[in-house]
């Protein structure tokens, strides 16, 4: 008969298989399929080039601070597998986001992947919220992590009067993001002023304001 112990740990390893498999992109089939991004050929994610190199697995597009000066005053930099074709297949990402004093990454969220932000400098008022309405919040400064799950909306806010900045890990080459008030406000074609009205319990006249706030450039 087994020992308790041992049908712990057969527990703990079913648990680590269980959550290793629950990875957001599928596995890859191959070592390399650095992605050709200027293929016609659609398939989930992007068809392998023939001729790769080191610079297809390479970027320094992270290295410096993004720009902040805009409505929001942060910037999202994505080191992603459109911008690094050799991460086609591989499941994971990064990004750098800026932020000035005051800024603010806004309610967003990523259908693709979970997100782990590490503080490069700065401090940040950083929350999600669960599908039960829940929020989970926490100032974070320099060194310190927060981890976002899959799919529920987050955001992060400079309170400090110093700019801040964070790199943000993900288990998906392409994680997607829908920041809410763009996605309702700035669609294209535009949501109708009466979804929008009842949704948000305001007037026509009000979400035609806010929709000119958004309106696609
Ligand atoms: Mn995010």
């Amino acid at each position: 008969m087994a020992s308790a112990g041992f049908c712990r740990m057969l527990a703990i390893m079913a648990i680590i298989f269980v959550a290793g498999r629950a990875s957001a992109d599928p596995d890859m089939l191959q070592d390399i399929c650095v992605a050709d991004l200027a293929s016609a050929v659609k398939v989930n994610g992007f068809v392998c080039k023939s001729h790769t190199s080191a610079d297809d697995f390479f970027s320094a597009l992270l290295a410096k601070p993004g720009a902040t000066n805009n409505t929001f005053g942060s910037l999202v930099t994505g080191a992603n597998v459109q911008r690094i074709p050799g991460l086609n297949t591989l499941g994971v990402s990064l990004s750098r986001i800026d932020y000035a004093p005051g800024g603010l990454n806004p309610p967003h969220t990523h259908p693709r992947a979970t997100e782990i932000v590490f503080v490069l400098y700065g401090q940040l008022e950083v929350g999600f919220i669960t599908t039960a309405n829940v929020l989970y919040s926490k100032t974070i400064k320099n060194g310190e992590i927060f981890v976002f799950p899959r799919g529920l909306v987050h955001f992060q806010k400079n309170n400090g009067r110093v700019p801040a900045a964070v790199i943000a890990a993900f288990n998906s080459q392409l994680p997607g993001t829908q920041t809410i008030s763009t996605t309702l406000f700035g669609a294209s074609p535009p949501v109708p002023d009466n979804v929008l009205s009842k949704a948000f319990q305001i007037s026509t006249p009000e979400v035609q304001k806010i929709k000119l706030r958004f309106a696609p450039k």
